[in-house]
């Protein structure tokens, strides 16, 4: 720092030494000389009070040094020669050096520090050299002049400038503070910057972190429930059961909830959603620790137990969900009672991954769903093989809908004379090797996958277009499916183009419905029935006494008849007494509700004998017919024309023209 100051004081010394040397050369060339040469002013060293005289430019400098005195620096003049105004001035040891210095070299320069009444002072001196021709002349032709041979450029004094240096110590130590402060600022400014730049990088990647976690969140994650997804929920399945040495201690349930769409479907998705998680919630309340959870889509849960300690908790843990579920839900506006049908599957040797066993879970829950629902079933090997039938089953179906595979056979139904009135359609499917499929087992299946509607069409229109053929007097009769009645394609649109389609006549075609359509919604089914009729179609309700039977609702529905049960039929004669009451009830209400009434089931004679006993106006059965194809239906026709014919010849009638015509229709 003191050499600092040191340097800065040398070089202000340096800097006054030439500006005084420039002030002087232009005051003697443009004053003194040009005064000179006028001769109007003269330069006097003692020019002060004389109004003609003017400073000599070594008394200018002189002058000057008094200026220069007001800012601690002091100019001061001096040579070894005797000059009569400068008498007693001496060169002290420091100017005397300088002299000696500048005779060696006319350019050096020398300076010195030291203290001088307590100030510490840098003395600068120069050579002063005749620098002007002016100057020479003047000096060589004073009278005053010690000296008379000057010549361009020689050394003629010691031109020493001095200067007190605290004030620029002062400034140096100030510059350093400020150096040291700005340094501080910078410092401090560079570490808020790297402390800014390092926060917001912080910031960044707890913000990408907090991202990253979320978007790991979403895709490991059900949003609606929180719990696993499909995905991670197998993965952990996968990854417990490898970790573990013993396959038993995993276990899977698979959940569906039994009554779910209904309750989206009439409360609304937003109740739907919020039954979810309530759902989501009492599972999770049975879990142990290392139990895991998942809503694999839908309505559907499963949910994992990972240390079983027994094969035995795996029944315990299906039945303490089943009854969780089958609580009724508190939620925000709706109390709702749904239940939950579980398939329950342990992991064995042969289960490989996760998959594996949830598809084993899967099975076992089709079996709860097939018992009645909200109940549980644990998984038995045997019950792949049924669902791999089932699935067999389910592609077979897929195909016969996609390339109508379907047949239609007719059951004879008889008036309790005995003579034919018409028959029911009822629909066939073989698989692979001809054999007959049950309808009770495809029909469920069809409507599941969504086929029922067309199908159902189809069996309409070759019905009727089937009984356009057949005498006048002949109805047919035709099943319909709940689903039907949900479908948006109006059933009474389907049901009038068939019968316009066949030329069907009015009143021949008759609609089968069973009680489980009074499960729907009641006033749209009503509806339904109304335009049905309008359409020209008598209304019969099928298996009449199983199910439901929603007397309350019977003399609502607009029904034209009613189909007793087969299971109402009895076997023996020993069981006839007891069946009788409710038989003699059933027809009676028939009989009060105007309706005609069916039995269904008929295999033998004594059967028959006791239906016409009580009343029954129709009955069906195979004592008079299986259901048949159409050629064969044909064939009863002509026989039961031939048989009235037989008749009316035997009591004298005879045969109406309208029959004769059919006769010929039917035999062609
Ligand atoms: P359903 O309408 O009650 O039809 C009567 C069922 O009883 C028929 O079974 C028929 O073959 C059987 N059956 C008739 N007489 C006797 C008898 O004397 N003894 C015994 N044991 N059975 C008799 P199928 O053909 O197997 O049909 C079963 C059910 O499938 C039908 O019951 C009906 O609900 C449904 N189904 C059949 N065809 C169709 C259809 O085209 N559409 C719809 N939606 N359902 C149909
Ligand atoms: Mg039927
Ligand atoms: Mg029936």
């Amino acid at each position: 720092m003191k050499a600092a100051a040191i340097e800065a004081a040398y070089r202000s010394n340096i800097e006054t030494v030439d500006q005084i040397k420039l002030t002087r050369g232009y005051y003697t060339r443009n004053v003194v000389a040009k005064e000179l040469a006028s001769g109007h002013l003269t330069p006097s060293h003692d020019h002060k009070g004389n109004p003609n005289a003017i400073p000599l430019p070594a008394t200018f400098v002189q002058d000057i040094s008094d200026l220069l005195k007001e800012r601690d620096t002091t100019l001061s003049l001096i040579s070894p020669y005797p000059w009569p105004n400068r008498a007693g001035r001496t060169m002290d040891s420091f100017q005397t050096t300088a002299w000696d210095a500048f005779q060696r070299d006319p350019s050096a320069i020398v300076s010195r520090e030291e203290t001088r009444d307590g100030k510490r002072l840098l003395r600068i001196a120069v050579p002063d050299r005749m620098t002007e021709a002016a100057c020479v002349s003047c000096h060589n032709n004073s009278p005053e002049s010690p000296k008379r041979d000057w010549k361009l450029d020689d050394v003629r004094a010691v031109m020493e400038v001095t200067k007190v240096i605290e004030p620029y110590l002062a400034a140096a130590e100030q510059r350093s503070r400020m150096i040291v402060l700005a340094i501080t600022a910078a410092t401090t400014v560079v570490i808020l910057i790297l402390f800014g730049v390092a926060a917001l990088f912080a910031r960044h990647e707890r913000e990408k972190r907090d991202t990253d976690q979320h978007v790991h969140y979403l895709a490991h994650h059900d949003s609606m429930t929180g719990t696993l997804n499909r995905g991670s929920f197998l993965a952990s399945l996968t990854g417990a059961m490898s970790r573990l040495q013993s396959r038993s201690r995993v276990a899977v349930h698979y959940i569906d909830l039994d009554r779910f769409k209904e309750i989206n479907d009439q409360l609304g998705h937003g109740v739907g959603d919020e039954l979810l998680r309530a759902v989501a919630k009492r599972l999770k309340r049975l879990l142990g620790p290392e139990d895991i959870i998942s809503r694999l889509g839908g309505d559907e849960f499963a949910v994992a137990q990972t240390n079983l300690q027994d094969p035995g908790e795996v029944g315990v843990m299906a039945d303490r969900i089943t009854r969780a579920l089958a609580k009724p839900f508190q939620l925000s506006h709706h109390s709702v009672i749904v239940s939950g049908s579980v398939g329950s599957a342990g992991a064995t040797v042969s289960h490989a991954t996760g998959d594996e066993l949830l598809e084993d879970a899967d099975i076992a829950l089709y079996r709860a769903k097939h018992a009645g629902r909200a109940c549980y079933v644990v998984f038995a090997p045997e019950m792949r093989d049924a669902m791999l039938t089932r699935r067999q089953l389910e592609a077979h179906i897929r195909d016969a809908v996609a390339r109508e595979k379907f047949e239609v056979y007719f059951q004879p139904l008889v008036r309790r004379s005995g003579r034919l009135d018409g028959f029911e359609a009822l629909l066939r499917l073989r698989d692979d090797r001809g054999e007959f499929i049950s309808p009770s087992v495809f029909v469920p299946m069809v409507e599941d996958m969504g086929a029922i509607d067309s199908l159902g069409a189809w069996v309409i229109r070759n019905a009727c277009a089937a009984a356009a053929t057949w005498p006048a007097h002949l109805k047919i009769s035709v099943n319909l499916s709940p689903v039907q009645f949900r479908s948006p394609n109006s059933i009474a649109a389907i049901v009038a183009d068939a019968i316009a389609a066949s030329g069907l006549g009015a009143g021949r075609l008759e609609l089968e419905i069973t009680e489980g359509l009074l499960l729907e919604a009641i006033d749209d089914v009503i509806e339904q029935l109304f335009e049905l009729k309008n359409a020209g179609a008598a209304i019969v309700m099928d298996d009449f006494g199983t199910g439901y039977s929603s007397l309350g609702y019977l003399w609502r529905l607009p029904f034209d008849k009613i189909k007793v049960d087969k299971s109402f039929v009895p076997e023996e004669e020993a069981s006839q007494q007891s069946v009788t009451p409710v038989l003699q009830t059933i027809i009676g209400l028939g009989r009060t509700l105007n309706m005609e009434v069916t039995v269904e089931g008929i295999e033998t004679e004594a059967q028959a004998e006791f239906f016409r006993d009580l009343n029954c106006d129709y009955l069906q059965g195979y004592l008079f017919g299986r259901p048949m194809p159409r050629g064969d239906a044909a064939i009863v026709i002509l026989r039961d024309l031939l048989d009235e014919m037989a008749e009316s010849i035997g009591s004298g009638a005879v045969a109406t023209a309208d029959e004769t015509t059919c006769l010929d229709q039917v035999a062609g």
